[in-house]
């Protein structure tokens, strides 16, 4: 491996990676199936994931993006997803993470279609399964809905839907540790470096940990961790609450339906779930659902949009935080310019659970061979924070 700008006395570690989560432990993951000589120790603060967006995610896979890298990254993780059973297996037991291929519906009003259609173009043309449908269409195959004020709607034919976020970070974490891969509880409070490197970094218990690659994997809380070094990134936590809904209806054969006021749906076992943005957001609020909300935003967007919600029950409710780049709504990654060895896998505002593990294969890759090999994910570099050239992606789900 580059082992990076380190010199002196052997690191404690090869690679520090600040936060389990998924992109913590798919980094993980990566790295030691990539290089299996190459020590990697992952500190998380809380091994309970209470607070953890990867287990409180909506966990959707779509390949309907706006921006080529993002439909690129997409079509390799829903390979992954397929394959997670047997890459993820440990002694021949595989992990089970509840892949449902049953597709994203997009829909469009007369004002969001030149959109969709674009959108729906540049997936088209990196192969992706996608149909767009007119009106017509929408009521044949989709009866249960009320078309009231559609012009359009695009509909993932295969490669999309949903899996168990919990699973995959649990089969990601066990792997890496079948691997080799150190994971230890601490809460990073410090960061120190020299000469343009991060040397390491300092536990709230006084222990300081040398490394010759960090990584921020710190999810909503990565602006806090890239502060301990002097730098920022645009991402904040912003509460997003998800609903469970009883519908006395059945509605067979359910797509995640994406409504042209903002609420997503989606089945879950006998219930539904769905979230809307909130007409009232704020930045790093407490995690507690917006009940007031199901009332006020959620229920009546989705009851005017697929009516047998009329008679919808609440269920309950919880809230995680979505790691929001304020910047361009979309992921963060590879190398800080300001430093030779900090990586960060930050921001990815409501769709990094898939793409945990093809960034993680990426950012892998960049420490290893110095280069992307599977898949280019440099439009998502943080250089663009210097650049101030956003790459903005449209189709942000909340
Ligand atoms: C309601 C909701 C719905 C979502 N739906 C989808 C979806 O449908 N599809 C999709 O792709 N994505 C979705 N997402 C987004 C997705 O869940 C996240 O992008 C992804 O889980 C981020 O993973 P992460 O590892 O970066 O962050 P996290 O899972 O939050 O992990 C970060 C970890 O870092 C630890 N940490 C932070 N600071 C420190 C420190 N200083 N020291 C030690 N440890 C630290 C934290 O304790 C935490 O465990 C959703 C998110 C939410 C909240």
């Amino acid at each position: 491996m580059k082992r990076g700008p380190y010199r002196g006395a052997i690191p404690t570690t090869d690679v520090l990676i600040v936060g389990g989560g998924v992109m913590g432990a798919a980094l993980a993951y990566q790295l030691t199936r990539l290089d299996p000589t190459v020590r990697v120790l992952v500190i998380e603060r809380d091994p309970t994931y209470a607070e953890a967006s990867s287990v409180l995610s909506a966990a959707g896979v779509r390949q309907q993006f706006s921006t080529a890298v993002n439909i690129a990254i997409a079509q390799a993780a829903i390979e992954f997803l397929r394959a997670a059973p047997e890459l993820l297996a440990i002694n021949g037991v595989q992990p089970q993470i509840g892949l449902t291929e049953q597709g994203y519906l997009y829909l469009a009003n007369e004002s969001q279609r030149a959109n969709l259609q674009q959108a729906h173009a540049l997936q088209r043309a990196a192969g992706a399964d996608v149909l767009l449908l007119e009106v017509a269409d929408l009521n044949r195959r989709f009866p249960w809905l009320s078309t009231h004020s559609l012009a359009a709607g695009s509909l993932g034919v295969s490669g999309e839907g949903w899996f168990d976020g919990q699973s995959l970070l649990q089969a990601l974490i066990a792997k890496a540790k079948a691997h080799g891969v150190q994971f230890r509880v601490g809460n990073v409070v410090g960061i120190e470096q020299a000469a343009h490197a991060v040397r390491g970094v300092r536990l709230s218990d006084g222990t300081m940990l040398s490394c010759a690659w960090a990584v921020n994997a710190a999810g909503p809380w990565a602006q806090q961790l890239a502060g301990f070094a002097g730098l920022h990134v645009p991402v904040v936590a912003r509460p997003r609450t998800v609903y469970v809904v009883s519908c006395p209806t059945p509605i067979p054969r359910c797509p995640l339906v994406i409504d042209t006021s903002g609420f997503w749906l989606r089945p879950e076992g006998q219930y539904f779930i769905g979230g809307v943005v909130p007409s009232v957001d704020c930045d790093a609020g407490p995690l507690t659902p917006d009940w007031d909300g199901f009332e006020r935003d959620f229920w009546p967007a989705l009851s005017r949009r697929i009516p047998a919600f009329e008679a919808a029950r609440l269920v309950r409710a919880w809230a995680g935080y979505y790691e929001y780049n304020t910047f361009d709504q979309n992921g963060l990654v590879g190398l800080h310019p300001a430093l030779d060895n900090f990586i960060f896998m930050n921001g990815f505002s409501g769709h990094g659970i898939q793409q945990a593990p093809i960034i993680a294969q990426a950012m892998a890759e960049l420490m290893l061979g110095g280069r992307y090999e599977s898949v280019d994910v440099s439009d998502l570099s943080v250089e663009r924070l210097v650049t101030g050239v956003p790459l903005r992606e449209l189709n942000v789900i909340g």
